[in-house]
């Protein structure tokens, strides 16, 4: 089986390699499997791209099409156009798209009308919000997925319930925190850890990129200066993301605790958040990891897409005003946390049995 893996942004970097050694392994015990790298070039940057390959030491990409940075059309048009060419000139019996970004539903989208099977890894997950560039990228790409591999047992039956076939639904387990499992004993302190003074539980990790925290300049400043006040005498280390630098540009604020920093690599990134007091982010990915690390997380959104974080996690929904998150926050300070547990099968062993499967296709 000749599989075509796509990746474009730095969430599916992390999700890449571990399904990348599961290939490599079962290669290695002579299984008739054999994958070629398409990365789409959405992610750039040397800090949201090549850090990640370097560190989770992923292949080197057997095409890159250079996509960069557009609108939602724009870069989804040029990811659809580059990748027929690529597929045209490297045919495979699979594509398999990770995630929710533009590459995810634009490769999907080529493959299929190609008549090419595709698999979704972290398939079947809904905020229910379609005003998520990423909503609709997951709703698209599971429309015309073969083979569906989700998180949850809630997202597979977000597929069951959209009448697809229970035989092609796999409950498989959570890519990231396999990555999350091989890489825990390689992390390590950044190098202004000790010039910040950090210590264990001494600072907050704040990230913010979703447009409804951060295209609004005044409304981020407003966030940020809340935030700022909220935490008391605690450090907050914010990786600020391209985007949202972007928005501030130049701007002066007049913060005591925050203190910016470049986007982490992901050893970095996670010893940060291993060791942090809280989190406070509108990732999705990052509430997974705070999840399985039993570290206190407020996402700053209306809706999650993983509500197994906040039944059986650490994670707790704020909405994106800077009152409620204090309402919060400070709840969480008088009381500590309420509960904490890890999802089913987020053991680290998804890619394995995602590549199993696929044998067995
Ligand atoms: N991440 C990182 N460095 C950072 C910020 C995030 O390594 O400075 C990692 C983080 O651990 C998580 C992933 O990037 O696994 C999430 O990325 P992002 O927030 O961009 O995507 P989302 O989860 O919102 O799709």
């Amino acid at each position: 089986m000749k599989i075509t893996i796509i990746a474009g942004a730095r969430p599916n970097f992390i999700k890449i390699a571990p399904i990348i050694k599961a290939i490599e392994k079962q290669q290695s015990g002579g299984k008739a499997i054999s994958y070629r790298l398409v990365h789409t070039g959405q992610h750039y940057d040397k800090n949201l791209s090549d850090t990640f390959f370097e560190e989770l030491n992923i292949p080197h990409p057997n095409a890159n099409l250079e996509v960069k940075s557009g609108s939602q059309a724009e870069q989804t048009g040029a990811i659809m156009v580059a990748f027929e060419k690529e597929l045209l000139q490297n045919p495979c019996d699979l594509v398999l798209v990770v995630g929710d970004v533009n590459s995810t539903m634009a490769c999907a989208i080529v493959a299929k009308k190609m008549n090419i099977k595709v698999a979704h890894v972290e398939a079947g997950i809904r905020s229910g919000d379609m005003t998520m560039p990423e909503e609709i990228n997951r709703i698209v790409t599971d429309s015309i997925t073969d083979y569906f591999f989700t998180t949850s047992t809630s997202a597979s039956e977000n597929l069951l319930k959209n009448g697809i076939s229970s035989a092609n639904v796999h409950f498989v387990g959570n890519v990231m925190i396999d990555t999350l499992h091989q890489n825990l004993n390689r992390i390590s302190a950044p190098s202004f850890w000790k010039d910040f003074g950090l210590e264990t539980g001494n600072y907050v990790i704040l990230t913010l990129h979703r447009p409804s925290n951060v295209d609004e300049e005044q409304s981020l400043i407003t966030l940020l200066e809340g935030i700022d006040k909220m935490v008391g005498d605690k450090k907050i280390i914010f990786p600020i993301h391209p985007r949202t630098k972007a928005i501030l540009g130049e701007t002066n604020l007049d913060l005591k605790n925050i203190i910016f920093v470049e986007p982490q690599g992901y050893l970095n990134f996670m010893y940060l958040i291993k060791n942090s007091f809280a989190v406070i982010t509108d990732s999705g990915g990052i509430s997974e990891e705070t999840t399985v690390l039993g570290i206190p997380c407020f996402t700053m959104r209306t809706t999650t897409e993983r509500p197994e974080t906040i039944e059986i996690g650490t994670n707790n929904l704020v909405g994106i005003s800077i009152e409620n998150l204090t309402l919060e926050f400070t709840k969480f300070l008088e009381n500590g946390l309420s509960k904490r547990g890890i999802p089913e099968l987020w053991d680290g062993k998804a890619s394995e049995r995602i590549v199993a499967i696929l044998l067995s296709k």
